[in-house]
């Protein structure tokens, strides 16, 4: 039931109206069925989650430090994974600034508890993750998308748009939904210019260590701690069935993270912290990682040598992204996405039509396709489906 067409006698709250129902999980549930081939999921690879290691782990945390693991614990996280979380990041992070979240989403909700008032001005990239919109929404800002191009945000959009803006949502990795990059270029401009006019970047680097051919150039974050939030995730490099992930804010802020956090959840899992930790302890997110980057850069191949041989002819573009798990395509001129996925579902295949991730004007034209939980095989039939999809819309 969409919440919006709720009949109900209750009197709710004013941001309970600005709660919208997922519009990807409408379009899951349909790609869901049995015999449809999906690239409209968000998911990672479950054949990537290291379910052996996990097993072990668990036993060992249960023996030697159960009973600590099943109590509550400190909101600001496990000490040994704040420390494991310091020591990943590519600059100067002491442990004591890293703050455990329930998975990453919820770093995006504590933002914007601690820093959105109603009517707030905040940016966005253009298109955004929709995740990021829904965490917003329920505070009442005033959503701004900010001109993007293949390198990411436009500093001069970006510039003309800054007066008061509470902060710029930025992912520069492997973005979710058009798995861009922004450029170093880009990077080092951006910072300083978010710096000079004083408004706070909010870095959300879920897939930056999912990349294929070399890491991504430094997070923004690096560049000028003091301006930045930046938000991490365990949930594309081990599983996110865990709900961990992490913030690191500056001093300015850090404290009312925290306080949100407690007044949110009191603390994340212990006991998945503390087996995370177990888990990561000798180096093991190093040995496994390349496995999930030679996994879905096969499967990212897969989907380009599909798409060349599928679309050719058919006004059809698409990106090619340098790491993470989603391509960005755009249909053929007059074509809109969301009218051509229900004659797609009907032929066996599912995608996510681009609108819902833009916050202003939409691009009808754009789809996101996920290349990571097809296999090969079903990548082929799927973009097969696919442009018979589009030959028949278009000869209508
Ligand atoms: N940010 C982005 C860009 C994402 O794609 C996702 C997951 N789809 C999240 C945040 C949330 O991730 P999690 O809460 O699992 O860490």
């Amino acid at each position: 039931m969409k919440l919006n067409d709720l009949q109900t006698p209750w009197t709710l709250a004013r941001r309970a109206q600005k709660m919208n129902p997922s519009v990807l999980r409408e379009i899951l549930k349909v790609a869901e069925r049995p015999g449809i081939v999906s690239f409209a999921g968000g998911l990672p690879s479950p054949a990537t989650f290291p379910v052996a290691e996990f097993a072990d782990a668990c036993a060992r945390v249960l023996r030697d430090d159960g009973r600590a693991a099943l109590q509550y614990a400190a909101s600001e996280g496990y000490e040994p994974l704040r420390e494991a979380v310091a020591a990943l990041l590519p600059w100067n992070v002491e442990p004591g600034q890293v703050l455990i979240t329930t998975g990453s989403q919820q770093g995006l909700d504590l933002v914007a508890k601690v820093l959105i008032d109603a009517g707030s001005r905040v940016l966005v990239e253009t298109p955004t993750y929709l995740g990021a919109l829904q965490a917003f929404a329920p505070m009442e800002p005033a959503v701004e998308g900010v001109a993007s191009d293949a390198e990411g945000v436009d500093v001069e959009a970006f510039s003309a748009r800054a007066d008061a803006a509470r902060f710029l949502y930025v992912l520069p990795n492997f973005q979710n939904p058009t798995g861009r990059t922004m450029s170093e270029a880009r990077r080092a401009a951006l910072v300083e210019r978010a710096a000079a006019l004083g408004v706070p970047l909010v870095e959300d680097n879920p897939y930056g260590d999912l990349w294929f051919e070399a890491p991504p150039p430094l997070p923004l974050t690096a560049r000028n701690p003091q301006g930045c939030i930046y938000l991490g995730s365990f949930s594309k490099v081990l599983a996110p069935g865990l709900r961990l992930g992490y913030l690191v804010a500056p001093p300015a802020v850090a404290p009312k993270l925290l306080q949100a956090k407690q007044a949110a959840d009191l603390h994340a899992p212990s006991f998945n912290q503390r087996v995370v930790a177990e888990v990561m302890k000798d180096g093991f997110l190093q040995r496994h990682v390349p496995t999930i980057r030679a996994l879905y850069r096969a499967q990212r191949d897969a989907m380009l040598a599909a798409l060349s041989r599928e679309m050719a002819g058919l006004d059809v573009t698409w990106n090619v992204p340098d790491g993470g798990m989603f391509l960005w395509a755009r249909l053929p001129r007059g074509m809109d996405a969301r009218s051509l996925l229900p004659e797609a579902v009907e032929r066996g295949v599912a995608f996510v039509p681009g609108a819902p991730f833009f916050a202003g004007e939409t691009d009808p034209r754009a789809l996101r396709l996920s290349f990571v939980t097809a296999t090969a095989e079903q990548i082929d039939r799927g973009i097969a489906l696919l442009a018979a999809t589009i030959r028949e819309h278009r000869g209508r």
